[in-house]
């Protein structure tokens, strides 16, 4: 047996495996693991199920590759994938129980903000939105009123506040509330909650971990074992949140390329951001990587080899030029998600409606992987 050396992420990202037990279930040595269809397993003869494996709502072979590799880049005790970003978030929520207290950001992803306030509280979940950014603002709400669960989304959608994961774990040990952080726009390699304090991190593997934009997928990392990470293993067995294994064997293969598409995006976002805070029509640009930034100094610290491919821009032309421009770019493409390698243009108000606390004036911006030049020339010719 040769000794296990700690790889670095890129090592095992490009291998797409961290781990050696591949080889347990992988018995022809394919350097590719193998797609395991089976619904179903069989019993040993003597009605035992020594593989551990019994029926494929609750598990499937194929999911442990890329649940292995999310371990390894997020120093996790144990993972799961989910059939998307919103089973794998609403999985945490539904583990709690009914009548328990949840604190989350103000502005956050709009469908599970939604979630939370239509399903989540149905369901029995106390709910306050409180600005998570802001320094202290964790530990005067839960100094005043005790939570079960914390949740942070940081870079948070689509303005990109920074919460300090560091601080706002001590705040939640202090008050005796589990942390969740939706990790989906630093990715696994820029920041790692469970390192920072957290309890729980969740994934939207449709963005940067599949990263192609043809994958709907979700994951899910704990920093301990515990009774509450095994209720949510149950939660996924039961409920069938889970992904086909031909979708977990393609997110792997997204995966594989995650340090460079991420580098990339990275790289041309800050350039972008740089750009077009410069720019005439540019009211305003959101972007943790800029000194100008509220957030800067936190992300400074939590954010490591770069500040993300997200960004918006405010336009001095308000709502009316914000739309004109998204209808005119030609390499942006008007979508909404974002991770992809294909650089996406969105006018969020328009499609968060009523209710939303995004400014009006406000586009968002996925950047991919294309040529910044070509980025920044495609916008500048689309502001008119
Ligand atoms: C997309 C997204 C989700 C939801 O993930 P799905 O895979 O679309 O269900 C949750 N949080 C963030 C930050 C996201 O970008």
């Amino acid at each position: 047996m040769t000794q296990k050396l700690p790889f670095a992420p890129q090592s095992l990202l490009a291998q797409g495996s961290p781990c050696q037990q591949q080889h347990d279930i992988n018995d022809k040595q394919a350097l590719i693991p193998p797609v395991y269809n089976s619904t179903t397993y069989l019993r040993d003869e003597d009605n035992q199920y020594r593989s551990g494996r019994v029926y494929s709502r609750a598990d499937n072979p194929t999911y442990r590759a890329p649940e292995e590799l999310i371990m390894a880049l997020e120093n996790a005790a144990d993972a799961r994938i989910f059939s998307s970003g919103m089973a794998a978030a609403t999985a945490i929520f539904l583990a709690l129980k009914p009548g328990d207290a949840v604190i989350a950001p103000t502005v956050m992803y709009w469908a599970l903000r939604n979630w939370l306030r239509t399903f989540g509280q149905d369901f029995g979940l106390k709910v306050r939105f409180i600005d998570t950014h802001i320094d202290g603002a964790v530990e005067q709400a839960l100094a005043q009123q005790p939570a079960q669960l914390v949740w942070l989304e940081t870079p948070g959608n689509p303005l990109w506040n920074v919460s300090d994961i560091q601080a706002i774990a001590e705040s939640c040990r202090r008050h005796g509330a589990m942390l969740a952080v939706d990790s989906t726009v630093a990715t696994p390699l820029l920041t790692k909650p469970l390192e920072l304090g957290a309890d729980l991190v969740m994934h939207s593997a449709t963005k940067y971990l599949n990263g192609h934009s043809d994958v709907i997928s979700g994951a899910l990392a704990c920093r301990d074992n515990n009774a509450f990470w095994q209720r949510i293993v149950a939660l996924r067995a039961q409920n069938g949140c889970v992904p086909g294994p031909n979708d977990a064997a393609q997110l792997l293969r997204g995966m594989r390329t995650l340090h460079l598409r991420v580098r990339e995006s990275c790289e041309s976002a800050l350039w972008l951001a740089e750009q077009l805070q410069q720019h005439p029509q540019v009211k305003e640009v959101l972007y943790p990587g800029l000194p100008s930034f509220a957030g800067y100094h936190v992300a400074c610290r939590q954010m490591q080899g770069g500040f993300g491919g997200m960004l918006s821009i405010r336009l001095q032309g308000g709502a009316e030029q914000a739309i004109a421009t998204a209808a005119k770019t030609q390499l942006w493409k008007r979508a909404t998600s974002l991770g992809g390698v294909e650089s996406l243009i969105e006018h969020r108000a328009s499609i968060e409606g009523a209710g939303s606390p995004v400014p009006d004036d406000l586009l968002r911006l996925s950047v991919g992987i294309e040529c910044k030049k070509d980025l920044l020339r495609d916008l500048e010719q689309a502001f008119g």
